[in-house]
């Protein structure tokens, strides 16, 4: 494995390595510092000024899915290895799992299979046995969303069973392990009725506590662990989100090929006028970058949607309130709205991250 140094100055905290591949994980900027706000509650902000340009913040996945059609013959599809994640090209030998539980779950070699056994060894019953039923009966989208649950109850148990090293810990205050995942904003009352139920089925029918899926946890607990993640988990798209002013032509941020969770990153408040942009590097590590000169004492907000993608007022309320469950009160939506209408800011939901 090649090393990625992304220390680059003193001037940067670092959270964790990874020691299996030498690969220094996850650090946050010194001048970037945690911060909670009455309404907004958990945030990110500047501690002193932080020119644009400046990485900010690089984290790894508490837990990571591709998200790929014809997986057996694309380019985007990750290597299985949470600590390796590359990306395996289709004309470059792959490793299968040997007991054959989707075609989703590849390795880049066996060195990276055997170093994931304990991982793998956990979803692989779980994949085995509802994959193709939850694909057929509830779509793409609900079986990412689940295993994805699958994997972060995967990273839980390792954490909890095998892994007793510093990478579990907290580190100048952040969080980055399943107390970080529990600190994580989301609740089933800023969800539908109707979305609910549906959730509580999924529970039910696939994610509960069982032989096939030991975590322990009480449907309860899952349930709870879904609105978390549906509120926090990103995709991966090969280029960056939230430039601002757009780039003229419109270039939109691609095809996604990944979604994760990331217990530092997920800190991030949106706002449809970032001054960060965000990018995963080539193992599905979220990076941060001011994108504006950011005073001390400013929040830094990231975009979470692509802004050349939605581009009104009404439209990029629309998918907020759809998607994220909250009102954006950020500058360029309060200076886009009528004023008529901000009088009535009072009586609608406020933003919940
Ligand atoms: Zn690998
Ligand atoms: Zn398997
Ligand atoms: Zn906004």
């Amino acid at each position: 494995m090649i090393q990625t140094a992304y220390i680059r100055s003193q001037a940067s905290i670092l959270i964790a390595s990874d020691e299996t591949v030498g690969r220094t994980s996850r650090w946050v900027h010194s001048h970037l510092i945690q911060a909670l706000d009455p309404i907004k509650g958990r945030q990110l902000r500047a501690f002193k000024d932080i020119p644009a340009g400046t990485r900010m913040l690089v984290d790894r996945p508490y837990a990571i899915i591709p998200v790929v059609d014809n997986p057996a013959t694309n380019d985007d599809l990750l290597c299985s290895n949470r600590a390796c994640n590359c990306a395996l090209r289709s004309n470059v030998s792959r490793v299968s799992c040997p007991h054959g539980c989707v075609a989703d779950v590849a390795w880049c070699s066996s060195t990276c299979r055997d170093a994931d056994k304990a991982y793998h060894s956990f979803e692989c019953n779980w994949l085995k046995r509802y994959a193709n039923s939850i694909r057929k009966k509830w779509g793409e989208y609900v079986f990412g969303m689940s295993w994805l649950i699958v994997r972060m109850l995967a990273s839980r148990h390792i954490e909890r069973t095998i892994q007793h090293d510093t990478d579990t810990s907290s580190t100048h205050g952040w969080r980055h392990d399943w107390c970080g995942i529990e600190l994580l904003c989301g609740s089933v009352d800023t969800w539908s009725h109707e979305q609910v139920r549906s959730w509580t089925l999924l529970v039910k029918k696939y994610l509960q506590n069982s032989a096939v899926l030991p975590h322990g946890l009480t449907a309860q607990q899952v349930l709870h662990l879904i609105c978390q993640e549906e509120a926090n988990s990103f995709g991966l798209y090969p280029r960056e989100t939230g430039i601002y002013p757009c780039p003229q032509p419109h270039i939109n941020r691609g095809e996604q090929f990944a979604a994760a969770v990331y217990p530092l990153a997920a800190m991030a408040n949106h706002s449809c006028i970032p001054n960060m942009i965000h990018k995963p590097d080539e193992y599905g590590h979220m990076v941060f970058t001011a994108s504006k000169d950011i005073l001390a004492g400013q929040e830094c907000c990231i975009s979470y949607f692509d802004l050349t993608e939605y581009t009104d007022l009404t439209s990029r309320r629309e998918h907020l309130r759809k998607s994220f469950r909250f009102t954006c009160q950020c500058d360029r939506c309060v200076s886009e709205t009528p004023a008529h209408e901000l009088n009535d800011w009072s009586v609608m939901p406020s933003m919940d991250i």
